[in-house]
């Protein structure tokens, strides 16, 4: 699956939020936002009232961008959300929540989505104990995500380690820096995923 790979900060000023895509530098003032805290190009200062249509559009937009996933792979899974029961919404965000990428950033393993992803890639995953290189793979209740054995030893594992013990892990997940371990304790509900988004607008836009 393709990913996005133009300016990161670039995603933030379009939808004017902190979307955190670069890890600690999101937390620093050379954060884009907090120098430049308004939308890209050259109308970018001029404010524009959005119709219904933009709004919707703006929404689905930004939960694209947080999760890094493109058009036809997010189509897809809004697709597998209305096939399960429950509310389509909700469904949609806990199937981008249950991405392996999402769930080793959410355990501290690494400092942004996007290195969560290029982690998996390179092979320092496993899930039961079977190194998983797809960041879409869907973990499940009771999986047990950890750092591969042979990983841990690196530099970059070892500062993660120390990191993460700062950090603070969603009910839904455990989490053991020592041997840099975590279990899904059980599926997130809405409540758990804290990210700013109203995925009802979503649902509205691809009911058109
Ligand atoms: Fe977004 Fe982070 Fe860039 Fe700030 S530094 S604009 S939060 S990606």
């Amino acid at each position: 699956m393709g990913r996005y790979t133009g300016p990161s900060c670039r995603q933030c000023r379009r939808e004017g939020i902190k979307l955190y895509l670069k890890g600690e530098r999101c937390y620093t003032p050379k954060c884009a936002i907090e120098r430049r805290g308004y939308a890209p190009g050259q109308h970018g200062q001029v404010k524009k009232k959005l119709s219904e249509y933009g709004i919707q559009l703006r929404e689905k937009q930004k939960a694209k961008r947080i999760y890094g996933v493109l058009e036809n792979q997010f189509r897809i899974y809004f697709e597998r959300a209305t096939r399960q029961k429950g509310v389509t919404g909700e469904n949609l965000l806990r199937l981008l929540e249950l991405r392996l990428d999402n769930v080793v950033y959410r355990l501290g393993f690494a400092k942004s989505r996007t290195q969560a992803r290029q982690i998996v890639r390179h092979g320092h995953i496993e899930v039961n104990g079977k190194k998983v290189t797809i960041p879409s793979y869907q973990v499940r209740a009771k999986d047990i995500i950890a750092v591969r054995e042979k990983s841990r030893d690196l530099e970059f594992f070892k500062e993660i380690a120390e990191l993460g013990r700062t950090r603070i892990v969603p009910d839904w997940l455990s989490v053991n820096y020592d041997t840099l371990t975590g279990e899904v304790l059980r599926v997130p509900n809405r409540e758990d995923i804290d990210i700013p988004v109203q995925e009802h607008l979503i649902v509205e836009l691809y009911s058109k």
